[in-house]
């Protein structure tokens, strides 16, 4: 991702159409979308339900491809790759919370944490010291051997950013990463999506149908009928 040059933005999409079939129906979701996010960027994505924020979130994750247009992160050029191209680019380039934290209850929080190492040449002790570094970045260092099924939203929430930055990706995905947590603890964790942003360069995009979520962003884009209306600077 390095060869790129400073003013193209960081993530790119241009005239990127997407659309489903639903019961022999073609439904147009985005008919020809361009966007553009710079590296180091935090913005959310707010939009009623139905106008396309989950499909562009799958987009950027490569978790779905779209039927024309480009979509560039970085060097990579997610448009042109095949589906298990996509998927190992995720794996080493992104992290991604989510809603309900997608924990695996059987695994203890550092066990949990250290699933994205495992797929990257990092020696056992390196994976230990790197687990406890980002437990520790996120509030809950000594929770190590703790199962997720014993900790409140919040903590579970923190070892899902704990998890998604272990592997210390560039970008962040967090699809309405409050959603499931009262007031005090969805602060506690866009507190800590802002550190991320402002102290370790991390570029985020965050769905949310939460205004005061969004409010820790940099900027909000808003999604509606397929495209972006009314953009405002939250920061
Ligand atoms: P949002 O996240 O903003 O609620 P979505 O991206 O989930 O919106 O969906 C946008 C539209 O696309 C909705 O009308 C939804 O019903 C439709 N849609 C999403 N995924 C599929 C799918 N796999 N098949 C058919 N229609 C879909």
């Amino acid at each position: 991702m390095s060869d790129q040059p400073t003013d193209t933005p960081f993530i790119r999409f241009r005239h990127v159409k997407k659309g489903y079939r639903f019961a022999g129906e073609a439904i147009s979701i985005f008919d020809d979308l361009d966007l553009d996010i710079p590296r180091g960027d935090f913005v959310a994505v707010m939009g009623p339900s139905g106008s396309g924020k989950s499909t562009l979130l799958n987009m950027l994750a490569g978790v779905e491809s779209p039927d024309a247009g480009e979509i560039a992160i970085g060097a990579a050029r997610l448009d042109l790759m095949g589906e298990s191209a996509r998927s190992a680019w995720r794996a080493h380039n992104m992290g991604i919370v989510f809603q309900f934290y997608n924990l695996l209850p059987m695994l203890t929080a550092a066990e949990n944490v250290e699933l994205p190492l495992l797929l990257k040449p990092v020696s056992a002790k390196e994976r230990c010291i790197r687990v406890g570094k980002v437990l520790d970045l996120v509030g809950l260092a000594g929770r190590e051997r703790q199962y997720p099924g014993l900790m409140s939203g919040g903590q579970q929430q923190r070892v899902g950013i704990a998890r998604a930055i272990a592997a210390d990706p560039d970008l962040l995905l967090c699809d309405e990463p409050t959603g499931d947590l009262d007031r005090k603890s969805a602060d506690d964790v866009l507190a800590m999506l802002r550190l991320l942003n402002r102290e370790l360069g991390k570029t985020i995009v965050m769905v949310t149908h939460d205004p005061q979520a969004a409010r820790h962003a940099r900027r909000t884009l808003h999604l509606d009928k397929g495209r972006f209306v009314d953009e405002r600077e939250t920061a």
